[in-house]
């Protein structure tokens, strides 16, 4: 569906709130309200991957991350009105709200001195046909026009993975293991890779499909990731 006829069905209203959208953001699927209710991650955090929970000696999250993946960044917690942002982008057929959330990610564009490139996570190809989109590649969309930075579909799952929910850290790294190939044998050393997906959980998903960067082509050195949501782990430990 284009953008102005998907206008036109749509109520003029916040998708969370209810409230009628001012002119300025008839674009907008959710109001400025709503979106400023959205609780941002912050620091003090791993300065790896991004979990601000206090730690103490080695970070157990990310510890067994390839060498490459350098730094995650959420935006928000995935809680309150969050989650229903993230629900209405996956299950809602409401692929246009991602400019929303990619509005709220825009701080965490990574520095990077080289050229950089946008990854989105795929899903796997049936999941994909059921849905009529990938998720996260509307998102790397919606950043690309936001970072102005090109968006390149390097990876492919190959294999559907079970879901992951009570599983732990190191439970996720096994079921995610081998769930990614790179279609393009043109992975350059010199390129930062960004991932893009809309929620962390462990990470899990993130490192294989850095690790798959790592063993393509020349291999790749700098992966980043981004995420629009983090949800609250259980404690491991
Ligand atoms: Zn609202
Ligand atoms: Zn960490």
């Amino acid at each position: 569906m284009n953008a102005a006829v998907e206008q036109l069905l749509l109520p003029a209203e916040c998708l969370l709130c209810r409230n009628l959208l001012v002119a300025a953001e008839s674009q907008r699927i959710i109001c400025g309200l709503c979106r400023t209710r959205w609780r941002p991650v912050r620091p003090p955090w791993c300065t790896r991957c991004g979990q601000p929970e206090p730690h103490f000696g080695p970070c157990r999250l990310c510890d067994g991350w390839p060498g490459c993946l350098e730094a995650v960044r959420s935006a928000v917690w995935l809680a309150d009105g969050a989650r229903e942002a993230v629900h209405a982008l996956k299950y809602g057929a409401l692929p246009r709200i991602a400019a929303d959330l990619a509005a709220a990610m825009a701080p965490l564009r990574p520095p990077t001195g080289a050229p950089s490139v946008l990854i989105p996570i795929p899903l796997a190809a049936r999941r994909e046909r059921q849905r009529g989109y990938n998720q996260s590649a509307v998102l790397a969309e919606a950043l690309r026009g936001q970072w102005s930075l090109p968006v390149q579909s390097l990876l492919v799952r190959v294999r559907e993975t079970p879901t992951q929910t009570a599983l732990t850290p190191e439970k996720r790294l096994a079921n995610v293991a081998g769930a990614f190939a790179v279609t393009s044998p043109g992975v350059r050393r010199d390129t930062t890779f960004i991932l893009v997906d809309d929620v962390f959980t462990t990470g899990a998903t993130l490192a294989e499909a850095a690790r798959a960067l790592e063993q393509a082509g020349a291999g790749a050195r700098s992966v980043q990731a981004v995420t629009f949501a983090r949800a609250a782990i259980p404690d491991f430990t």
